[in-house]
Protein backbone atom coordinates (compact mmCIF):
# COMPACT_ATOMS: atom_id res chain seq x y z
CA UNK A 1 0.00 0.00 0.00
CA UNK A 2 2.77 2.26 -0.06
CA UNK A 3 2.77 4.28 -3.19
CA UNK A 4 5.61 5.81 -4.70
CA UNK A 5 6.11 8.92 -7.69
CA UNK A 6 8.99 8.54 -10.09
CA UNK A 7 10.77 11.51 -11.54
CA UNK A 8 12.90 10.90 -13.93
CA UNK A 9 15.04 14.46 -14.64
CA UNK A 10 18.15 14.93 -17.06
CA UNK A 11 19.98 17.36 -15.68
CA UNK A 12 21.79 19.72 -18.17
CA UNK A 13 25.05 18.68 -19.89
CA UNK A 14 27.83 20.31 -17.47
CA UNK A 15 27.40 16.97 -16.08
CA UNK A 16 28.38 14.79 -18.58
CA UNK A 17 28.41 10.64 -17.68
CA UNK A 18 25.67 11.81 -14.90
CA UNK A 19 22.27 11.75 -14.95
CA UNK A 20 19.12 11.62 -11.80
CA UNK A 21 16.28 9.81 -11.02
CA UNK A 22 14.39 9.41 -7.62
CA UNK A 23 11.53 11.50 -6.22
CA UNK A 24 9.24 11.19 -3.10
CA UNK A 25 8.39 8.64 -1.13
CA UNK A 26 4.77 8.22 0.42
CA UNK A 27 3.94 6.38 3.51
CA UNK A 28 0.34 5.44 4.83
CA UNK A 29 -1.17 7.43 1.48
CA UNK A 30 -4.66 5.74 2.24
CA UNK A 31 -4.48 6.78 5.50
CA UNK A 32 -5.04 3.06 7.69
CA UNK A 33 -6.38 4.13 11.13
CA UNK A 34 -3.20 2.94 13.37
CA UNK A 35 -5.83 1.54 15.66
CA UNK A 36 -9.45 0.70 16.23
CA UNK A 37 -12.09 2.05 18.31
CA UNK A 38 -12.84 -0.83 19.63
CA UNK A 39 -9.11 -1.85 20.42
CA UNK A 40 -8.61 1.47 21.96
CA UNK A 41 -11.45 1.01 24.16
CA UNK A 42 -10.00 -2.39 25.31
CA UNK A 43 -6.49 -1.10 25.82
CA UNK A 44 -7.95 1.35 27.92
CA UNK A 45 -9.52 -1.18 30.36
CA UNK A 46 -6.72 -3.03 30.39
CA UNK A 47 -4.70 -0.26 31.65
CA UNK A 48 -6.85 0.60 34.35
CA UNK A 49 -7.21 -3.19 35.45
CA UNK A 50 -3.25 -2.75 34.88
CA UNK A 51 -2.74 0.54 36.98
CA UNK A 52 -5.29 -0.87 39.59
CA UNK A 53 -3.28 -4.69 40.34
CA UNK A 54 0.20 -2.01 40.12
CA UNK A 55 -1.44 0.57 43.01
CA UNK A 56 -2.33 -2.94 44.78
CA UNK A 57 1.51 -3.92 44.89
CA UNK A 58 1.99 -0.57 46.14
CA UNK A 59 4.17 -0.28 42.72
CA UNK A 60 2.07 2.81 41.56
CA UNK A 61 0.08 5.52 44.04
CA UNK A 62 -3.60 6.27 44.61
CA UNK A 63 -3.08 9.47 44.39
CA UNK A 64 -3.25 11.94 41.74
CA UNK A 65 -0.04 13.43 40.91
CA UNK A 66 0.78 17.12 41.58
CA UNK A 67 4.21 17.11 39.86
CA UNK A 68 4.72 19.48 37.05
CA UNK A 69 3.99 18.26 33.14
CA UNK A 70 6.42 15.15 32.62
CA UNK A 71 8.62 16.81 29.45
CA UNK A 72 9.81 14.27 26.24
CA UNK A 73 12.50 13.78 24.05
CA UNK A 74 11.95 11.95 21.31
CA UNK A 75 11.00 8.40 21.16
CA UNK A 76 12.97 6.91 18.29
CA UNK A 77 16.84 6.58 17.83
CA UNK A 78 18.99 5.30 15.28
CA UNK A 79 21.04 1.90 16.41
CA UNK A 80 24.29 2.30 17.53
CA UNK A 81 26.80 2.31 14.99
CA UNK A 82 24.43 2.21 11.82
CA UNK A 83 25.08 3.97 9.01
CA UNK A 84 22.07 6.18 8.82
CA UNK A 85 22.32 10.25 10.08
CA UNK A 86 18.50 9.82 11.03
CA UNK A 87 15.82 7.10 10.44
CA UNK A 88 12.74 8.69 11.32
CA UNK A 89 10.12 11.43 9.13
CA UNK A 90 6.24 12.02 10.57
CA UNK A 91 3.41 11.26 8.42
CA UNK A 92 1.08 12.17 10.30
CA UNK A 93 -0.05 14.17 13.68
CA UNK A 94 -2.64 14.28 16.03
CA UNK A 95 -6.11 15.47 14.11
CA UNK A 96 -7.38 18.94 16.43
CA UNK A 97 -10.63 18.25 13.85
CA UNK A 98 -13.54 16.29 16.11
CA UNK A 99 -15.41 16.63 12.63
CA UNK A 100 -14.37 14.11 9.82
CA UNK A 101 -14.37 12.56 7.20
CA UNK A 102 -11.93 15.09 5.13
CA UNK A 103 -12.22 17.67 8.11
CA UNK A 104 -8.56 18.11 9.55
CA UNK A 105 -6.54 19.98 11.58
CA UNK A 106 -2.94 19.33 13.43
CA UNK A 107 -1.07 21.28 15.85
CA UNK A 108 0.02 24.03 13.30
CA UNK A 109 -3.59 24.20 11.97
CA UNK A 110 -2.05 22.31 9.01
CA UNK A 111 -2.97 18.94 7.24
CA UNK A 112 -0.32 16.24 8.45
CA UNK A 113 -3.21 14.30 10.06
CA UNK A 114 -6.29 12.56 9.46
CA UNK A 115 -9.46 11.08 10.13
CA UNK A 116 -11.56 8.32 8.04
CA UNK A 117 -15.37 7.84 7.46
CA UNK A 118 -15.89 6.21 10.11
CA UNK A 119 -15.00 8.72 12.63
CA UNK A 120 -11.49 7.81 13.47
CA UNK A 121 -9.51 11.13 13.97
CA UNK A 122 -5.80 10.48 14.08
CA UNK A 123 -4.79 10.60 17.81
CA UNK A 124 -0.84 10.16 18.23
CA UNK A 125 2.23 11.13 15.94
CA UNK A 126 3.20 8.49 13.38
CA UNK A 127 7.06 8.51 12.98
CA UNK A 128 7.73 5.73 9.68
CA UNK A 129 11.27 4.86 9.08
CA UNK A 130 12.77 6.51 6.24
CA UNK A 131 15.06 5.53 3.79
CA UNK A 132 14.58 1.14 3.22
CA UNK A 133 11.82 0.78 5.82
CA UNK A 134 11.87 -2.90 6.03
CA UNK A 135 15.64 -2.93 5.63
CA UNK A 136 15.20 -0.92 9.00
CA UNK A 137 12.85 -3.24 10.77
CA UNK A 138 15.13 -6.37 9.71
CA UNK A 139 18.00 -4.80 10.96
CA UNK A 140 16.57 -3.59 14.04
CA UNK A 141 18.22 -0.12 13.18
CA UNK A 142 14.97 2.16 14.26
CA UNK A 143 14.87 2.27 17.92
CA UNK A 144 11.86 3.22 20.39
CA UNK A 145 13.13 4.74 23.88
CA UNK A 146 10.95 5.95 26.38
CA UNK A 147 10.60 9.62 26.01
CA UNK A 148 10.67 9.93 29.82
CA UNK A 149 10.88 8.30 32.81
CA UNK A 150 8.16 6.06 34.45
CA UNK A 151 6.25 3.06 34.91
CA UNK A 152 5.88 0.15 32.61
CA UNK A 153 1.88 -0.29 33.38
CA UNK A 154 1.47 -3.15 30.18
CA UNK A 155 3.20 -4.05 27.84
CA UNK A 156 1.64 -6.70 24.87
CA UNK A 157 4.12 -8.69 22.52
CA UNK A 158 4.10 -11.98 20.03
CA UNK A 159 1.71 -10.31 17.32
CA UNK A 160 2.53 -10.59 13.50
CA UNK A 161 4.51 -7.53 12.87
CA UNK A 162 4.53 -6.93 9.24
CA UNK A 163 1.20 -6.11 8.47
CA UNK A 164 0.40 -3.80 5.27
CA UNK A 165 -2.85 -3.46 5.40
CA UNK A 166 -6.02 -3.04 7.30
CA UNK A 167 -6.42 -5.63 9.44
CA UNK A 168 -8.01 -6.70 12.82
CA UNK A 169 -4.43 -7.76 14.49
CA UNK A 170 -3.47 -6.39 17.91
CA UNK A 171 -0.36 -4.35 18.15
CA UNK A 172 2.90 -4.69 19.99
CA UNK A 173 3.17 -1.92 22.34
CA UNK A 174 4.06 -0.51 25.99
CA UNK A 175 2.67 1.88 27.99
CA UNK A 176 4.34 4.04 30.37
CA UNK A 177 3.21 6.29 33.26
CA UNK A 178 4.87 9.04 34.18
CA UNK A 179 5.36 11.16 37.68
CA UNK A 180 2.54 13.69 36.23
CA UNK A 181 -0.07 10.93 35.87
CA UNK A 182 0.56 11.07 32.03
CA UNK A 183 0.49 7.95 29.96
CA UNK A 184 2.32 7.35 26.67
CA UNK A 185 1.41 4.73 24.53
CA UNK A 186 4.47 3.32 21.89
CA UNK A 187 2.69 0.82 19.25
CA UNK A 188 3.40 -0.87 16.41
CA UNK A 189 6.53 -2.14 17.85
CA UNK A 190 8.33 -5.21 16.33
CA UNK A 191 7.48 -8.72 17.56
CA UNK A 192 10.03 -10.24 20.27
CA UNK A 193 11.82 -6.87 20.30
CA UNK A 194 10.43 -5.28 23.53
CA UNK A 195 12.12 -4.50 26.58
CA UNK A 196 12.97 -7.62 28.68
CA UNK A 197 11.31 -5.66 31.59
CA UNK A 198 7.83 -6.10 32.59
CA UNK A 199 4.89 -4.07 34.21
CA UNK A 200 5.46 -2.32 37.24
CA UNK A 201 9.23 -1.78 36.17
CA UNK A 202 10.78 1.44 36.24
CA UNK A 203 12.09 2.98 32.95
CA UNK A 204 14.38 6.09 32.56
CA UNK A 205 14.53 8.29 29.78
CA UNK A 206 15.71 7.28 26.74
CA UNK A 207 16.05 3.68 27.76
CA UNK A 208 15.36 0.87 25.12
CA UNK A 209 11.88 -0.39 24.72
CA UNK A 210 11.86 -1.89 21.28
CA UNK A 211 12.27 -1.84 17.64
CA UNK A 212 9.93 -0.19 15.16
CA UNK A 213 7.62 -2.30 13.34
CA UNK A 214 4.40 -3.18 11.56
CA UNK A 215 2.20 -4.49 14.68
CA UNK A 216 -1.33 -3.99 14.20
CA UNK A 217 -3.36 -1.95 12.06
CA UNK A 218 -0.84 -0.69 9.59
CA UNK A 219 0.64 -0.16 6.28
CA UNK A 220 4.04 -0.42 7.08
CA UNK A 221 6.92 0.11 10.04
CA UNK A 222 6.44 2.88 12.38
CA UNK A 223 5.58 4.36 15.72
CA UNK A 224 2.56 5.58 16.93
CA UNK A 225 3.08 7.66 20.02
CA UNK A 226 -0.02 8.83 21.74
CA UNK A 227 -0.38 10.66 24.98
CA UNK A 228 -2.87 10.79 27.73
CA UNK A 229 -2.97 13.39 30.80
CA UNK A 230 -3.77 12.15 34.31
CA UNK A 231 -7.19 12.73 33.42
CA UNK A 232 -7.39 10.59 31.16
CA UNK A 233 -7.70 12.65 28.00
CA UNK A 234 -6.10 12.89 24.71
CA UNK A 235 -2.95 15.42 24.63
CA UNK A 236 -1.10 16.31 21.43
CA UNK A 237 2.52 16.98 23.07
CA UNK A 238 3.38 19.41 19.90
CA UNK A 239 2.61 23.31 20.78
CA UNK A 240 1.00 25.11 18.11
CA UNK A 241 -1.93 27.89 17.42
CA UNK A 242 -4.18 24.77 17.08
CA UNK A 243 -2.94 22.85 19.79
CA UNK A 244 -2.08 24.10 23.51
CA UNK A 245 0.02 26.49 24.25
CA UNK A 246 2.06 24.33 26.44
CA UNK A 247 4.79 22.04 24.75
CA UNK A 248 5.75 18.50 26.48
CA UNK A 249 8.74 18.13 24.38
CA UNK A 250 11.85 19.16 25.64
CA UNK A 251 12.87 20.36 22.46
CA UNK A 252 9.86 20.81 20.34
CA UNK A 253 10.88 19.86 16.45
CA UNK A 254 9.55 22.36 13.77
CA UNK A 255 6.81 21.27 12.22
CA UNK A 256 9.16 20.90 8.95
CA UNK A 257 12.35 19.35 9.53
CA UNK A 258 14.70 19.65 6.45
CA UNK A 259 17.15 16.77 7.23
CA UNK A 260 19.66 14.16 5.22
CA UNK A 261 18.50 10.86 6.69
CA UNK A 262 21.20 9.01 4.90
CA UNK A 263 23.59 8.84 1.93
CA UNK A 264 24.70 6.18 0.54
CA UNK A 265 26.78 4.44 -3.08
CA UNK A 266 25.02 1.49 -4.31
CA UNK A 267 25.77 -0.27 -7.38
CA UNK A 268 22.14 -0.65 -8.72
CA UNK A 269 19.70 2.56 -8.35
CA UNK A 270 18.54 2.40 -5.44
CA UNK A 271 14.28 1.72 -6.07
CA UNK A 272 11.15 1.38 -3.46
CA UNK A 273 8.95 -0.17 -5.90
CA UNK A 274 8.88 -3.73 -3.95
CA UNK A 275 5.61 -4.84 -2.74
CA UNK A 276 4.92 -4.47 0.85
CA UNK A 277 6.44 -6.34 3.15
CA UNK A 278 9.79 -7.22 1.13
CA UNK A 279 12.59 -6.03 2.35
CA UNK A 280 14.24 -3.81 0.36
CA UNK A 281 17.67 -5.13 -1.85
CA UNK A 282 19.89 -1.74 -0.84
CA UNK A 283 22.65 -2.76 -3.26
CA UNK A 284 24.42 -0.39 -0.68
CA UNK A 285 28.19 -0.80 -1.42
CA UNK A 286 31.71 1.22 -1.11
CA UNK A 287 33.66 -1.20 -3.37
CA UNK A 288 33.56 -0.17 -6.94
CA UNK A 289 35.74 -0.89 -10.72
CA UNK A 290 37.67 1.33 -11.86
CA UNK A 291 34.69 3.27 -14.62
CA UNK A 292 31.78 1.01 -13.13
CA UNK A 293 28.56 2.20 -12.47
CA UNK A 294 28.28 3.79 -8.86
CA UNK A 295 24.67 5.19 -7.72
CA UNK A 296 25.22 8.38 -5.28
CA UNK A 297 22.36 8.90 -3.49
CA UNK A 298 20.80 11.46 -0.27
CA UNK A 299 17.49 10.35 1.23
CA UNK A 300 15.75 13.23 2.55
CA UNK A 301 12.86 14.05 5.36
CA UNK A 302 10.92 17.14 5.01
CA UNK A 303 12.58 17.74 1.57
CA UNK A 304 10.87 21.67 0.92
CA UNK A 305 10.00 23.39 -2.27
CA UNK A 306 12.75 26.31 -3.00
CA UNK A 307 15.45 25.25 -1.25
CA UNK A 308 18.32 23.36 -2.80
CA UNK A 309 20.57 20.31 -1.77
CA UNK A 310 24.51 20.42 -2.91
CA UNK A 311 26.80 17.91 -3.69
CA UNK A 312 30.21 17.12 -4.08
CA UNK A 313 32.47 14.50 -5.62
CA UNK A 314 35.97 14.64 -3.87
CA UNK A 315 39.11 12.41 -5.69
CA UNK A 316 41.55 10.28 -3.79
CA UNK A 317 44.25 13.11 -3.73
CA UNK A 318 41.50 15.32 -2.02
CA UNK A 319 40.76 17.48 -5.19
CA UNK A 320 36.88 18.41 -6.36
CA UNK A 321 35.52 15.85 -9.04
CA UNK A 322 32.45 17.58 -10.01
CA UNK A 323 30.18 19.73 -7.75
CA UNK A 324 26.70 20.09 -8.08
CA UNK A 325 23.72 21.73 -7.11
CA UNK A 326 19.80 20.01 -6.92
CA UNK A 327 16.66 22.70 -6.69
CA UNK A 328 13.83 20.98 -4.92
CA UNK A 329 10.85 22.14 -6.47
CA UNK A 330 7.88 20.32 -4.67
CA UNK A 331 7.80 19.80 -0.73
CA UNK A 332 7.96 15.55 0.40
CA UNK A 333 8.12 14.42 3.82
CA UNK A 334 10.52 11.80 1.99
CA UNK A 335 12.69 11.75 -0.99
CA UNK A 336 15.42 10.55 -2.72
CA UNK A 337 17.72 11.67 -5.15
CA UNK A 338 20.13 10.19 -7.05
CA UNK A 339 22.86 10.54 -9.61
CA UNK A 340 24.63 8.08 -11.56
CA UNK A 341 28.25 7.79 -12.72
CA UNK A 342 30.60 5.63 -14.50
CA UNK A 343 33.87 7.56 -15.12
CA UNK A 344 35.57 7.67 -11.87
CA UNK A 345 38.94 6.00 -12.29
CA UNK A 346 41.34 7.16 -9.92
CA UNK A 347 41.96 3.98 -7.06
CA UNK A 348 41.59 4.91 -3.54
CA UNK A 349 39.48 6.43 -1.09
CA UNK A 350 36.37 9.10 -2.94
CA UNK A 351 33.84 11.41 -0.55
CA UNK A 352 30.66 11.66 -1.67
CA UNK A 353 28.94 15.16 0.14
CA UNK A 354 25.90 16.04 0.19
CA UNK A 355 24.72 18.99 1.89
CA UNK A 356 21.27 20.57 3.15
CA UNK A 357 20.13 23.35 5.35
CA UNK A 358 23.27 23.42 7.23
CA UNK A 359 23.94 19.88 7.35
CA UNK A 360 26.80 18.00 5.72
CA UNK A 361 26.94 14.35 5.20
CA UNK A 362 30.13 12.46 4.11
CA UNK A 363 30.39 9.08 2.42
CA UNK A 364 33.58 7.24 1.74
CA UNK A 365 33.68 4.59 -1.08
CA UNK A 366 36.79 2.66 -2.58
CA UNK A 367 37.86 2.80 -6.56
CA UNK A 368 39.27 -0.86 -6.33
CA UNK A 369 41.50 -2.74 -8.59
CA UNK A 370 40.33 -5.97 -7.57
CA UNK A 371 36.53 -6.02 -5.71
CA UNK A 372 36.62 -7.07 -2.19
CA UNK A 373 37.09 -10.24 -0.12
CA UNK A 374 33.53 -10.19 0.93
CA UNK A 375 32.02 -9.89 -2.25
CA UNK A 376 34.90 -11.99 -4.00
CA UNK A 377 34.13 -14.88 -1.41
CA UNK A 378 30.44 -14.94 -2.12
CA UNK A 379 31.11 -15.52 -6.20
CA UNK A 380 32.96 -18.45 -4.61
CA UNK A 381 30.33 -20.42 -3.04
CA UNK A 382 28.97 -23.67 -4.76
CA UNK A 383 26.74 -26.45 -3.78
CA UNK A 384 26.71 -29.85 -3.79
CA UNK A 385 24.94 -32.27 -4.30
CA UNK A 386 21.65 -30.75 -5.81
CA UNK A 387 19.28 -32.49 -5.69
CA UNK A 388 20.02 -33.45 -2.68
CA UNK A 389 18.58 -35.94 0.14
CA UNK A 390 19.21 -34.92 3.48
CA UNK A 391 22.01 -32.92 3.76
CA UNK A 392 23.97 -30.09 1.75
CA UNK A 393 27.41 -29.20 1.40
CA UNK A 394 29.12 -25.16 1.13
CA UNK A 395 31.99 -25.44 -1.18
CA UNK A 396 34.44 -22.68 -1.77
CA UNK A 397 33.31 -21.07 1.52
CA UNK A 398 36.17 -20.20 4.36
CA UNK A 399 36.29 -16.44 5.30
CA UNK A 400 34.26 -15.15 8.50
CA UNK A 401 31.15 -16.60 8.62
CA UNK A 402 29.65 -14.27 11.19
CA UNK A 403 29.94 -11.90 8.08
CA UNK A 404 26.87 -14.12 6.77
CA UNK A 405 23.78 -15.08 6.69
CA UNK A 406 21.49 -17.84 5.11
CA UNK A 407 18.14 -18.33 5.00
CA UNK A 408 15.85 -20.97 2.72
CA UNK A 409 12.88 -19.74 1.28
CA UNK A 410 9.93 -22.18 -0.40
CA UNK A 411 8.14 -21.72 -3.45
CA UNK A 412 5.99 -19.66 -1.27
CA UNK A 413 8.33 -16.94 -0.69
CA UNK A 414 8.10 -18.07 3.17
CA UNK A 415 11.21 -18.21 4.79
CA UNK A 416 11.51 -22.25 6.60
CA UNK A 417 15.47 -21.95 7.63
CA UNK A 418 17.44 -18.95 8.55
CA UNK A 419 20.78 -18.70 10.48
CA UNK A 420 23.04 -16.10 11.14
CA UNK A 421 26.47 -18.26 11.30
CA UNK A 422 26.45 -21.71 9.80
CA UNK A 423 28.60 -24.66 8.93
CA UNK A 424 29.71 -25.71 5.75
CA UNK A 425 27.79 -28.57 6.06
CA UNK A 426 23.41 -28.37 6.66
CA UNK A 427 21.52 -30.39 7.54
CA UNK A 428 17.74 -30.14 5.98
CA UNK A 429 16.51 -33.61 6.95
CA UNK A 430 12.93 -31.11 8.31
CA UNK A 431 12.55 -30.34 4.71
CA UNK A 432 9.92 -31.98 3.29
CA UNK A 433 10.10 -32.48 -0.66
CA UNK A 434 10.41 -29.57 -2.89
CA UNK A 435 11.77 -26.98 -4.46
CA UNK A 436 13.66 -24.23 -2.59
CA UNK A 437 15.84 -20.95 -2.99
CA UNK A 438 18.71 -21.28 -0.62
CA UNK A 439 20.19 -17.11 0.13
CA UNK A 440 23.48 -16.59 1.21
CA UNK A 441 23.56 -12.82 2.69
CA UNK A 442 27.18 -10.43 2.76
CA UNK A 443 25.82 -8.26 5.83
CA UNK A 444 27.93 -6.15 5.60
CA UNK A 445 27.49 -5.36 2.23
CA UNK A 446 24.16 -6.43 1.25
CA UNK A 447 24.94 -8.49 -1.08
CA UNK A 448 23.73 -11.97 -2.01
CA UNK A 449 23.97 -15.19 -3.86
CA UNK A 450 20.83 -17.52 -4.35
CA UNK A 451 20.64 -20.70 -5.31
CA UNK A 452 17.76 -22.51 -6.37
CA UNK A 453 17.58 -26.11 -4.45
CA UNK A 454 15.89 -29.43 -5.05
CA UNK A 455 15.10 -31.46 -2.24
CA UNK A 456 14.12 -35.34 -3.24
ZN1 LIG B 1 -0.80 6.50 14.26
Amino acid sequence: MIKKHFLLILLVPVLCFSQAGGGAYTFNPDNIPCISKEAKAQIKIELQKSINDLIQKGKLSQKKSAAAAQKFSWPVKTKDNADFTDVWAISNYVDHNKNFPDKVEDYNCGSRTYDTNSGYNHQGTDMYTWPFTWYQFENNIAEVIAAAPGTIIHKHDGEFDMSCDFNNNQWNAIYIKHSDGSIAWYGHLKKGSLTSKNKGDVVTEGEFLGVVGSSGNSTGPHLHFEVYDKNNNLIDPFKGECSSNISLWKEQPNYYEPHINAIFTHNVAPSFNQSCPEIEVTNITDQFLPNSKIFTASYYKDQLSGTTANYKLIRPNGSVFSRWNFDFSDTYTSSYWYWEWNNLANLGIWTFESSYQGQTVRKKFKIVSVLGIENHELNKITIAPNPFESSLKLIGFDLNKDNYKMSIFNNLGQEVFSATTFSDELDLQFLSKGMYILKITDKKNNRYKSFTLLKR
